[in-house]
C-alpha cells in the first residue's frame, strides 16, 4: 500500500505501543456504520467499534446533525457559572434512564476522570461526615483506566499498569465473590478493613480490557448486599458495559442492582465526541450539601459537560428510544453464539462465551496479536486481540452479513494459526 505523507513516527506517540516495533497503523479516511474506509479504497468492517464506543455506527446523520448544529450554536461555555441547555437536559435524561436514585450527574471527558471522581467523590464522601477512609476494593482482572488513581484500582498483577506496583496507591484486591466460599472471604476482608474503605468498585456483568470476563448477576447483587452489610458504598463502573452493549441499556438493570455511584463513558456520545458522566445516589449527593463551602465536590474540568459531546448524548439517547438497539445487540448474541461455535473445539481455544453484544474466543495462551491482526486485516476485517482474547463489540448497527464475515474471519484464522 502507498503510504500518505503523513504517517510516520516522527511526532506521534501511539497508545500501548512499543514505539520500536510498531507497524505503522492504518491510514483511516472516512467510515460509514459499521465500515472503514482506507486510504487505499479498501474497506475494513469494524469488529471492535473503535474501542466500544460507536454503538450507532460510524456518521449516524442524527447524531452528525445534532452535533453541527451545536457546532454553530454554541460549541463550548465554561460550566462553572453558566449553563446550556444540552448539558441539563443530559443530566435529566440520564437520570430518568438510570435505576433507583442514581441522579446527580457530573460530567467530565474520560472514563479514567470519571473514574477518579467516583473515587474522589467515594473518599470526600466519608471526610464530610468526619470519616478518613482512603482506601478501595477491587478485584482480580479489573480496569478502570490510565490515571493514577484509576490505575491503583486495575489488577495489579496481570493488568498493564502492573510495573506501577508500588508507586500508585495500594488497595484491597479480592476475588469477585463467584462461589459461597469467596463471597465469605471477601465478607472477611470488609469485615476487618470496613473503617478504611471508602467503597467498593467493579465492571458489573464483564470486566473489559482486563480479557472481557463475565460474571454472573448473583455476583452483581451480592457485591450490593455485602456493601449494605459492611456501610460501604459500591462504585459500578459501566464505561464499557453501558448504552445496550450487554443486551440492555446498562448492566445494572438486568442484575436488579442499584450501586451508588455509576460511571458513564464510552458509547455516551454514540462515540463521535469525548464526554464522560459519574452519576450519584441521593445518598452520596447529599453527604455534600452543607454551609461549610469546604464540604463542596472539589471537581471541575476546563471542558466540563463540553456542549458538542452533551449534543451528541442527546442524540444518541434520542436514537436509543426511536432505533431498535437494545434489540440488535440481542439479535447479535444470538448470531454470534451460533457463529462462534465452530471456534469451540478448535486447539489452542479454551472457551467460546458471549453476552450481548461481546463475542469472546477465549485462547489457551497469549495470542500474537499483531500477526493474527494483520491476517484479520487481510479479509477485510478489523479485529484486534488482546492478552489471550479474540473478541468482537461491533457496532450494534453492523448488519447480519457484515458480522458473519468478522466471524467467518475469525473461524477461519483460529482454525490454521499463523502460517
Ligand atoms: C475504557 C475504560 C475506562 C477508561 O476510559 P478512558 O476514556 O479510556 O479514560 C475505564 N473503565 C472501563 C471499564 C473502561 O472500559
Amino acid at each position: 500500500m502507498t503510504k500518505p505523507p503523513w504517517l510516520h513516527f516522527e511526532n506521534v506517540w501511539l497508545p500501548y505501543a512499543q514505539m520500536k516495533t510498531a507497524p505503522l497503523p492504518l491510514p483511516v479516511v472516512s467510515a460509514r456504520g459499521a465500515r472503514l474506509r482506507l486510504a487505499d479504497g479498501r474497506e475494513l468492517i469494524d469488529g471492535i467499534a473503535s474501542w466500544w464506543t460507536m454503538c450507532h455506527g460510524y456518521g449516524h446523520p442524527h447524531i452528525v446533525a445534532a452535533v453541527e448544529k451545536e457546532l454553530r450554536e454554541l460549541p463550548h461555555v465554561m460550566f462553572g457559572g453558566l449553563a446550556h441547555e444540552p448539558g441539563y437536559r443530559l443530566a435529566a435524561r440520564l437520570a430518568a434512564l438510570l435505576p433507583g436514585d442514581l441522579r446527580h450527574v457530573f460530567f467530565t471527558e474520560s472514563g479514567s476522570v470519571a473514574v477518579e471522581v467516583a473515587m474522589k467523590m467515594a473518599v470526600q464522601f466519608w471526610l464530610n461526615q468526619g470519616e478518613r477512609r482512603t482506601k478501595f476494593v477491587s478485584f482480580r482482572n479489573a480496569y478502570h483506566g490510565d490515571t493514577f488513581l484509576a490505575m491503583s484500582v486495575c489488577d495489579p498483577e496481570e493488568g498493564m499498569h502492573r510495573m506501577f506496583r508500588g508507586v500508585v496507591a495500594e488497595q484491597f484486591v479480592a476475588e469477585l465473590p463467584e462461589s459461597t466460599e469467596k463471597a465469605r472471604e471477601l465478607d472477611r476482608l470488609l469485615e476487618v478493613h470496613r473503617r478504611e474503605i471508602a467503597a467498593v468498585i467493579v465492571e458489573p456483568l464483564v470486566q473489559g480490557a482486563g480479557g472481557m470476563r463475565f460474571h454472573s448477576l448473583e455476583v452483581c447483587a451480592e457485591l450490593r448486599r455485602l456493601c449494605e452489610r459492611h456501610d460501604l458504598l459500591l462504585i459500578f463502573d459501566e464505561i464499557f458495559t453501558g448504552f445496550g452493549r450487554t443486551g440492555s441499556l446498562f448492566a445494572c438493570e438486568q442484575a436488579g442492582v442499584v450501586p451508588d455511584v455509576i460511571c458513564l463513558s464510552k458509547a455516551l456520545t454514540g462515540g463521535t465526541v469525548p464526554l464522560a458522566a459519574t452519576v450519584a445516589s441521593e445518598k452520596v449527593y447529599a453527604a455534600f450539601l452543607s454551609d461549610d463551602p469546604e464540604a463542596a465536590l472539589m471537581h471541575g474540568p476546563t471542558f466540563m459537560a463540553y456542549p458538542l459531546g452533551c449534543a451528541a448524548a442527546n442524540a444518541s439517547l434520542d436514537l436509543f428510544e426511536s432505533e431498535p438497539r437494545i434489540a440488535q445487540a440481542q439479535a447479535i448474541e444470538a448470531q454470534l453464539r451460533e457463529e462462534l461455535a465452530c471456534c469451540a473445539h478448535m486447539p489452542g481455544v479454551r472457551e467460546v462465551r458471549v453476552k450481548g453484544a461481546i463475542g469472546v474466543v477465549q485462547m489457551e495462551r497469549v495470542v500474537d496479536a499483531l500477526g493474527l491482526r494483520a491476517k484479520f486485516v487481510e479479509k477485510g476485517c478489523w479485529i484486534k486481540p488482546f492478552g489471550d482474547v479474540v473478541y468482537l463489540t461491533p457496532p450494534l448497527v453492523i448488519s447480519a452479513s457484515d458480522l458473519s464475515a468478522l466471524t467467518r474471519a475469525i473461524c477461519e484464522t483460529l482454525r490454521k494459526p499463523l502460517d
